[in-house]
C-alpha cells in the first residue's frame, strides 16, 4: 500500500465536509473475463437507462459526480475502434484478462452494440452540468496483474488521452480499474496532467492487488463492512499539498441485493453515518459504484441513491456540506 497523502500537511477542502462520487463507466468491458453479454447484457442495458436517471438526478439536485470512462467507449464503430488501439497491449499471464481477446465479439456501433460502445452517454455526461468525465484507461488496464508492463500501461493511457481529444476531453483524474495501483503506474498518469486519482480504504481489507490476492474470505469480510461497521467510516481529508491528490474511498455502494433485504436499512445507515461523519469534521466521503450495478432491480438501488442524495441535502442544510467531483481536488502544484 502506497501512502501518498501524509498526516502532517491535511487540507479539509471544506469546513462542512464534501461528498464526492465517482463512477466506473465500462459497460461489458469492466467485466467480460467474468461474464458474457449472454449472461449480463441485461444489466449492461438497464445501466445504460440508469445512467440517464442519475445524470438527471444530479442536474435537480446541484450534485457534482466524476465519471471515469473506458476508452473503448468514446468509440463511433467499430472501424474507429481498431485504428484507435494502443501501440503496446497488456501481455498479461492471464490472457482472459484483456479485453483485445474479446474484439472479435464487438458490434458495428452503439446503436447495434450497446454493450461496448457509448459515445451517445459520453456526451450528455459531458453535457450536464457539474459532471466530469474522468478515465477508467482505455482498455479497462489492470495496474498490478502479472506479465503486463510499464510501457504497455503508458501506451493504454495515451490512447484513452487521444481518443477523448477527439471528443474535446481532457482528463484530470482516473480511477484504476480494479483499483490496482502502485507509485509508478500513478507517476504515468502525472506526467500526463493526470493528477488525482481514487485511493483505496485503508483498511487491510481495501488493499490494492492482483486477482489471485482478492481471497474469498476478504471478499466476505469487504462483504460484512457493508452492513457493519468493520473498518470506520472511511472518510478522509484530502492533501492537495503534494504533486498528486489522493481523493480515498470511503465506499464501494453494493448494489440491492435480494438475498440480504433485510439488512438494507443496515446498509444505508451505514452510508449515512459516514456522510454525517464527515460533515461534523469538515472531511470527505467518497462513494463509487458502477452503472451497471444499478441495471438490475433498478427501482430498488435508485431508491437508495434518491436516500443518500435526501441526506446529503440535509448535511448541506445544516452544515454546509458541498458536492464536490474528484478535479476538485487538483493539487495546487499541479
Ligand atoms: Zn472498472
Amino acid at each position: 500500500m502506497i501512502e501518498v497523502n501524509s498526516a502532517e500537511s491535511r487540507v479539509t477542502a471544506e469546513p462542512g465536509g464534501s461528498l464526492c462520487i465517482s463512477l466506473d463507466f465500462e459497460l461489458m468491458w469492466g467485466v467480460r473475463d467474468k461474464r458474457t453479454t449472454d449472461q449480463y447484457g441485461a444489466n449492461i442495458t438497464g445501466g445504460r437507462d440508469a445512467v440517464r436517471q442519475m445524470l438527471d438526478m444530479f442536474h435537480r439536485n446541484d450534485i457534482r459526480a466524476t465519471w471515469a470512462t473506458v476508452g473503448l467507449l468514446f468509440c463511433e464503430t467499430k472501424e474507429e475502434m481498431l485504428a484507435s488501439l494502443p501501440e503496446q497491449q497488456p501481455t498479461y499471464t492471464d490472457q482472459m484478462l484483456s479485453n483485445y481477446t474479446y474484439l472479435d465479439e464487438v458490434g458495428e456501433n452503439e446503436a447495434k452494440d450497446p454493450y461496448h460502445f457509448a459515445p451517445s452517454l459520453v456526451a450528455q455526461i459531458k453535457a450536464c452540468p457539474g459532471q466530469e468525465v474522468a478515465t477508467h484507461t482505455f482498455s479497462h488496464y489492470y495496474c498490478l496483474e502479472p506479465g503486463q508492463t510499464r510501457a504497455q500501461f503508458a501506451a493504454d493511457l495515451d490512447a484513452a488521452i487521444k481518443v477523448a481529444a477527439k471528443h474535446q476531453i481532457t482528463f484530470k483524474s482516473i480511477v484504476f480499474p480494479r483499483n490496482q495501483y502502485d507509485e509508478s503506474s500513478i507517476a504515468e498518469c502525472t506526467r500526463r496532467g493526470i493528477s488525482i486519482y481514487r485511493g483505496n480504504e485503508t483498511s487491510w481489507m481495501y488493499r490494492p492487488g492482483a486477482r489471485a490476492d482478492q481471497t474469498l474470505a476478504r471478499r466476505a469480510i469487504r462483504l460484512t463492512d457493508s452492513y457493519v461497521n468493520l473498518s470506520g467510516t472511511n472518510t478522509s481529508s484530502v492533501n492537495t499539498n503534494m504533486a498528486v491528490a489522493n481523493v480515498r474511498s470511503s465506499r464501494f455502494l453494493r448494489p440491492y441485493s435480494r438475498r440480504f433485504r433485510n439488512l438494507e436499512p443496515l446498509r444505508l445507515s451505514r452510508i449515512t453515518a459516514a456522510m454525517t461523519a464527515a460533515a461534523r469534521h469538515g472531511e470527505t466521503f467518497h462513494i463509487w459504484w458502477h452503472p451497471h450495478n444499478m441495471g438490475a432491480n433498478q427501482s430498488e438501488n435508485l431508491d437508495t441513491l434518491r436516500r443518500i442524495i435526501d441526506h446529503f441535502i440535509t448535511l448541506r442544510c445544516e452544515h454546509g456540506m458541498c458536492s464536490l467531483a474528484m478535479e476538485d481536488f487538483a493539487p495546487r502544484s499541479g
